[in-house]
């Protein structure tokens, strides 16, 4: 008999799962909308024009080796990381108070600060948003971190709980982490404004709580990677410390190149040279070093004047495409004359729209027409195209009637 006869079958994981159970579907009608990547308007994932020019170079260079990198990884890919998210002209990398290094895309990014903040940081809570990325209470808990959230969003007005949010980042222990998405938040598409983002840096300093953002969107929300990126920028305008996990996954389309970085701005250079000797005591027994391929590309891509060009424009025009698929589905909503008030659809940014369908409404969806989703109502806006949202549209309206 086997030493694992014991073992249990595990849940598929809630996201992922769902394309297991689209893949399993028959009809030729099904449309996947779990999915967290992009699409094009055929459906079809896409590979970036300018990271083909990227490995284009890379393969026609001999001088390009595959040893291992740094424990720390890339240093060019570091640098102009940090420059990306916190803006080429902030003082604090002039000054040598951020420290960088190269991540497994965002998760691993997260999971390496995490790690360091258990091991480091006096305050071991975590605050993170009601409702989050599924992954985020998972990442923290297994860095060694006590996970709280706060409230974030409002179903009533399928908005964001400003008031909610204030009160429980108030009372959280002085010192506790916030974990913030720079934009885009997932699942619900909901942001503040940069007033409220203001009133938010204002609070978490006087409460001198650790503000840590998870930037998976830089770009991909509004189409402008400056200012997708107000909200890290105006903390790491401060002169106050934060961390920032960067994922290179959905704004280069480097998903499964696992391509990130983490970056922590300190008070001092002395300090960020310290905390950079203990992130290499996180890594190396977790994996030893980072891959070498898609740093190079992204490196490649930020260092290069055209090429980064290029890359802005392509990623408006996945941004673009995203905002008129709301507006499309919208409209056909509107068409149909279902009923409630669907303006979230075009109010809520980046990949994702928080639909408000319960689990039920979900269930009949799935079964009826064939739609898949993550059984929050969550629709990836990146898997619909123009010919895809009369169905999506039709199956609203009968959940609903
Ligand atoms: N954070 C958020 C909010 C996300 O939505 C994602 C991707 N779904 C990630 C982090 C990490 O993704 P990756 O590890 O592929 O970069």
């Amino acid at each position: 008999d086997s030493v694992f006869a014991h073992v249990v079958r595990a849940p598929e994981d809630p996201i992922l799962g769902v394309t297991v159970a689209y893949n399993k579907d028959p009809s030729p009608n099904k449309l996947n909308l779990g999915v967290g990547a992009y699409r094009t308007e055929e459906g079809k994932p896409l590979v970036l024009n300018v990271v083909r020019q990227a490995e284009q170079q890379l393969v026609n260079d001999p001088s390009r080796v595959k040893e291992y990198l740094p424990i720390v990884g890339l240093a060019e890919f570091n640098k102009l990381s940090a420059k990306l998210i916190l803006g080429s002209d902030n003082p604090a990398i002039q000054e040598n108070r951020v420290t960088t290094v190269q991540g497994l895309s965002g998760t691993g990014s997260l999971r390496v600060g995490g790690e360091f903040l258990a091991r480091h940081y006096h305050e071991r809570t975590i605050y993170i948003p009601q409702p989050t990325w599924g992954n985020h209470p998972k990442v923290f808990t297994l860095s060694g971190l006590s996970v709280k959230t706060y409230r974030y969003y409002d179903p009533a007005t399928r908005g964001l709980n400003f008031q909610g949010l204030l009160e429980d980042l108030g009372s959280a222990p002085s010192g506790a982490i916030v974990l913030l998405h720079a934009c885009a938040h997932n699942p619900t598409g909901v942001d503040p404004t940069l007033e409220q983002w203001e009133h938010i840096r204002k609070l978490v300093r006087s409460k001198a709580l650790l503000p840590f953002f998870d930037s998976a969107y830089q770009g991909f929300a509004s189409g402008s990677l400056d200012a997708d990126a107000q909200s890290v920028r105006i903390f790491a305008a401060d002169g106050g410390e934060c961390l920032v996990a960067q994922s290179y996954a959905k704004n280069m389309g480097l998903y499964g190149e696992r391509v990130g970085a983490l970056s922590i701005v300190c008070k001092t250079a002395d300090v960020a040279s310290r905390v950079e000797s203990q992130l290499k005591l996180v890594i190396r027994p977790m994996y030893s070093n980072p891959p070498i391929h898609g740093a190079s590309i992204v490196a490649t891509i930020l260092k290069d004047r055209n090429l980064y060009n290029e890359w802005t424009i392509e990623l408006k025009a996945m941004a673009d495409r995203i905002i008129s698929m709301r507006q499309q589905l919208f409209d056909a909503l509107k068409t149909r004359g279902t009923p409630g008030d669907w303006s979230h659809i075009i109010k809520q940014i980046g990949m994702f729209t928080f639909t408000g369908l319960n689990s039920d409404q979900v269930a009949f969806m799935t079964k009826e027409y064939h739609i898949y989703m993550t059984s929050d109502g969550r629709i990836s806006m990146a898997g619909l195209s123009s010919r895809t949202v009369p169905h999506l549209a039709d199956a609203i309206h009968a959940a609903v009637t």
